[in-house]
């Protein structure tokens, strides 16, 4: 029997929005028995040449120019697309970088802070450019399913996974809204 197709991707996050999608427990056996998990960073999978698949999930927002190109890649492959976690659906807390330019942020970064000696803005072809803000992922691409929260709860998660698999776009009930 042919299993729908799920593929996630980990942008500009922290990776708590995965690691609450590997804490659903029994729930993750479930799901695992019912998709096929085509590409994700719990597969380390290496490049972004997204398979078609049914659902496409994303963690994090945007802050960069690649990651613009991986959720777009992403969008073009997916027919539903759900995003996980306050960082994809509102920007998150990357967003505390948008008062300030990205120069001031890598000078901050990489020579400023009081544990750095001789530091330097690290310049090569392959680092990605960053935006000069970071934003949630419906500022880039058409989001079908908004799963807040930071991270979102592993039920919220089991919850939206359950109802997609069963036909339906989700609606998280409220209680579900914040992680317990
Ligand atoms: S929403 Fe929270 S847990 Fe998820 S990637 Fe952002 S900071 Fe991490």
């Amino acid at each position: 029997m042919k299993l729908p197709k799920i593929a996630t991707v980990w942008l500009e996050g922290c990776s708590g929005c995965h690691m609450s999608f590997l804490d659903m427990d029994e729930d993750l056996l479930n799901i695992f028995s019912r998709v096929e998990l085509t590409d994700s960073p719990i597969t380390d999978f290496k490049d972004f040449n997204f398979q078609d698949v049914a659902l496409g999930i994303i963690e994090g927002g945007i802050a960069n120019e690649e990651q613009v190109e991986i959720a777009k890649k992403l969008r073009e492959k997916s027919k539903i697309l759900m995003v996980w976690g306050d960082c994809a659906v509102f920007g998150g807390i990357n967003t505390l970088r948008n008062a300030f330019s990205t120069q001031e942020i890598l000078q901050r970064g990489y020579i400023e802070t009081e544990s750095t000696v001789n530091g330097a803005i690290p310049v090569h072809e392959s680092l990605p450019v960053l935006l000069e803000k970071a934003l949630p992922v419906n500022r880039f691409v058409t989001v079908d399913v908004y799963v807040p929260g930071c991270p979102p709860s592993p039920d919220a998660i089991a919850y939206c996974l359950n109802e997609i698999l069963q036909g339906r776009i989700p609606v998280l009930p409220t209680d579900m809204m914040h992680f317990d």
